[in-house]
């Protein structure tokens, strides 16, 4: 049977409960909004930690690392999707196009020495709600 010590089944717990917020949230927090999420239910997590695991949890692959505007921020989302991104709030929308995804693979496949499994696109533009303040402010 395998010895597993008290810190790694600390560590599992803390990465389990971050997929279950992501999962949940359904969108691409920052690690402020992941620690504030999390520490409902780990109430003595530190934002240290949290940032650990969330790297720790991408680099295995079960979660994805998306940049924008210079914030690093996090999704569980591994269904081919595409960004809609806010220039104004930085505000981040998946958009899925099976369509999009299959054409562009279909360009790609002509690409020498580059073995691609995967593809995203990022559309920029401003968001309804920036819109809408613009209008009214
Ligand atoms: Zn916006
Ligand atoms: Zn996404």
């Amino acid at each position: 049977m395998d010895n597993i010590g008290e810190a790694d089944m600390k560590y599992t717990n803390q990465r389990v409960e971050i997929i279950a917020f992501l999962r949940e949230h359904k969108g691409h927090p920052t690690v402020d909004e992941v620690y504030d999420g999390v520490r409902k239910k780990l109430t003595r997590i530190s934002k240290a930690t949290v940032y650990k695991n969330l790297k720790f949890l991408s680099q295995k692959g079960l979660l994805e690392e998306v940049n924008v505007k210079g914030v690093t921020r996090f999704e569980a989302n591994f269904v081919p999707h595409h960004h809609l991104i806010c220039r104004k709030c930085g505000k981040m929308d998946d958009f899925q196009s099976e369509e999009l995804f299959d054409y562009s693979m279909k360009i790609a496949e002509d690409i020498e020495g580059f073995s691609i499994d995967s593809m995203s696109t990022n559309f920029y533009g401003i968001c309804k709600q920036c819109k809408e303040d613009t209008i009214n402010g």
